[in-house]
């Protein structure tokens, strides 16, 4: 029998990705695109999987006061969720996007790398080279 919700291992792992997770590797995903993570490696799943559970476990307690309940049926929930298949589908979406970017070399804004190769500078910027030129 398959377990599996909606393509996810469970329904905690699925609300999980899809309230919070999808945002944040989003979010993540501009912030490496900015330079904000040079040294950052996502190659292993286990750190990947750590700063996921560390992010997410921020945002569900930060309103729940310690030693509730509800706290201890937050952790429960949290406790189903599978933190490595967040973790490898956060990769992969890292792998597909996170790399097609550089930065501007003046101002530093996102640039898409096309088929390889860097352009250098954004528009904006190569305007103002041609203007200097
Ligand atoms: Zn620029």
């Amino acid at each position: 029998m398959d377990n599996k919700y909606n393509g996810w291992a469970n329904y905690a792992t699925w609300r999980i990705q899809l309230e919070i997770v999808d945002d944040y590797v989003h979010m993540l995903t501009n912030e490496i695109a900015e330079g904000q993570y040079d040294d950052w490696d996502w190659s292993d799943v286990a750190d990947v999987a750590d700063t996921i559970r560390n992010y997410v476990d921020e945002v569900i307690t930060q309103d729940i006061p310690n030693d509730s309940l509800a706290l201890s049926y937050a952790y429960a929930f949290l406790s189903d969720v599978d933190w490595y298949e967040l973790a490898t589908h956060a990769q992969e979406y890292w792998e597909e996007n996170a790399k097609q970017f550089t930065a501007c070399d003046n101002c530093e804004a996102p640039l898409e790398i096309i088929e390889g190769s860097a352009p250098g500078y954004c528009n904006d910027c190569e305007k103002l080279m041609e203007v200097k030129l």
